[in-house]
Order: C-alpha cells, then structure tokens, then sequence
C-alpha cells in the first residue's frame, strides 16, 4: 500500500509498504480522509522530537472497516469509524482513575506508531468509535482535533459569562472557541499574527482579535478586561513569547491551560506565577472528549469543517506538508484522500 513515510527532517516521500493483516482484536480501516495537523507540520521539520524516524504520521481519520481480526466483537465490514489516535492500556492507576489520556503505557498512533498518512492502518478495536450516518468522512476527520479543543476548556474552572482569551488560531485554537462558546463563555478574545487566521476566528465567533505584529497583545487584553486580565486563557502555540504573554494575560489568581506543543523548552517569568497565584496547567489529548466530540458535530451544535481550506489527495500531502512547514501556505485545515 502506498503511505507517505516521514524519514527524517523535511523527508516525508510516499513509500510502498506492506498492508500487514490485522492482529487480534484489530480492525483494518481503508482511510477515507485525513486531517494534515499543526503538530504533524511541526513534527515534520524534525524538532520538536517526539515523532522519530521512519514513521507514518497522521493522526485525525475517519474511514471504512475493510477486514477483522480474530477476536473482534463489536464492528463488521463496511462499518464507517473514526479512531482515537490515544492507544491506553486500560490497566495502569491513570486509565483505572478514569484519565485515560495520561495512561502510563500511552502511545499514540502518528507519533510513536504508524498513523493514516496511508491508504490503510491497522488498529485495535478499543480505539475504534462509530461514524454517525449523517456525519461526512471530514466531520470524522475533525473529532480529533476537537476533542482536544474540549478537553482544554474542561480543564479550565470557567463560569458562565467569563472572558477567555485564546492565544493562536490554528486549528487547536479555533475549535477552542468552539469549545468555549459550548461552555457558556462570554467576551472570547483570540490572537494571532495571521489576519487569514483572525478573520476565521471571527467567524466561528471571537468577539475581539487581536494581532500582536500590529499591537501589544497583553495591553490590548488588558483594556478589553477593565485592566485587570482575564479569568481563562488558553495557550495554543506553545513557544516563549506566547506562553509568556498567557500569564500577563491572566488576571490574578487566574488559570492558564497550555495546550500548544511546540518548543520543548522555553523561558517564562516564574514570579508571574508565584506571586499572582496563577494556575497554571497542561492540557494534551483528550478522555471522554472525544466520544463528546463526536455529538456536539453530530447534533449539529458545532461544524469544524469550516476550518477546512484545501482538499487534496495523499500524493500530495508531501508537497502540502512542506509547504505549511515553510510558510509558504496558511490553509487552516488540510484534508487528505488517500
Ligand atoms: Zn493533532
Ligand atoms: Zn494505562
């Protein structure tokens, strides 16, 4: 089968590689469209280091199931699906205490195992979730990435009506706002450097944006917050500048959920935190999320498809890959069909 095999920095050529039968307990799954995310782009430019070489990435996928494994119960041939990329034991005291999503035996398909840059991968029943019939292979394809959306607003305390400020607009921050406006926020503030970007978060509903190429993004916060910072914000980059600004911008006492995974290291003022009394907290993945993800497409209260701006085939992905790595491109969200 042919998958596009990411050999090192900047190599990601497309490969003929075996179509291995499913194991027990698995599923073989025809990708039917693949999501290009953020953290596969910047995977690609080999440094953030999580994903080592040669591996198959890809990570947000819906598609067919087209053979079983001995031993699996639930689904049959034809089933439409879309698959947690999270692989949990079931077993260890994080997945038992119900946060599965920081299981001690964690893996995750297109990082550490080979993902659905492909025309076919083999997955374990477990992960494996139904595709509701009115929902299309690219809402399928986006439960992913909202699930992680969700996931970061369930972790910030948040009352009703309170302003959140989202740092960047990429795909992660925009379905942040989705995930915010279900939660009941009020004022949603949103930066990013992209006015492209900022014109979307618009549009799935930012009441303010603000571009901190073109203004001080903390002192824009600050007027938008009677001076005093906002109670949630949520940090969707994950670099030191941005990261540095999501505690400036929190009011004292506030919660700051960093969810963007860039930079494995950056420098922050310690004493914002300590003498502001600012929670502080990561967020990665996604637990229950993801089955919720799945309702609020399917019940129609949101559509991420929105986000997407270029379809393309799995050839191509390469190309589209380098070309979002470069900056040379600032589609949102890319499908892929293998
Ligand atoms: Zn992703
Ligand atoms: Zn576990």
């Amino acid at each position: 089968m042919k998958a596009l095999v990411y050999e090192g920095a900047w190599q990601m050529p497309m490969r003929d590689v075996p179509n291995a039968e499913p194991g027990t307990g698995e599923l073989k799954i025809k990708v039917e469209t693949v999501g290009v995310c953020g953290s596969d782009v910047h995977g690609f430019k080999g440094t953030t280091g999580r994903r080592k070489p040669p591996i198959i990435m890809g990570h947000e996928f819906s598609g067919t199931v087209v053979t079983r494994g001995s031993d699996v119960k639930e689904y049959q041939i034809g089933d439409r699906v879309v698959v947690t990329p999270l692989l949990t034991c079931g077993d260890c005291d994080n997945c038992r205490a119900g946060f599965p999503n920081q299981c001690q035996n964690r893996s995750g398909l297109g990082v550490n195992l080979n993902g659905a840059y492909a025309e076919f991968i083999n997955v374990p029943e477990k992960m494996v979730f139904r595709l509701p019939a009115e929902m299309s292979w690219e809402q399928g394809a986006l439960v992913e990435p909202l699930a992680v959306g969700m996931h970061a607003v369930n972790l910030a305390p948040m009352a009703l009506m309170d302003t959140v400020v989202i740092i960047g607009a990429g795909t992660i921050g925009l379905v942040t706002i989705l995930a915010a406006k279900m939660r009941g926020a009020g004022k949603i503030i949103v930066t990013d450097v992209s006015e492209h970007r900022l014109d979307f978060a618009k549009r799935l509903g930012a009441d303010v944006v603000i571009n901190p190429a073109k203004q001080d993004a903390v002192e824009a916060v600050k007027a938008e917050t009677n001076g005093k910072g906002a109670p949630v914000v949520i940090e969707a980059v994950g670099i030191t500048a941005t990261t540095k600004q999501s505690l400036l911008m929190a009011r004292n006492g506030g919660n700051v959920v960093w969810i963007g995974n860039s930079d494995p290291e950056i420098t922050i003022n310690m004493q914002q935190i300590v003498t502001r009394e600012l929670t502080v907290r990561g967020a990665y993945g996604f637990n229950d999320e993801f089955g919720l993800s799945i309702e609020a497409i399917r019940s129609k209260r949101v559509d991420p498809t929105v986000l997407i701006e270029k379809r393309a085939t799995l050839a191509e992905g390469t190309q589209i890959v380098d070309a979002l790595a470069r900056g040379n491109a600032d589609w949102i969200k890319v499908m892929l069909k293998p």
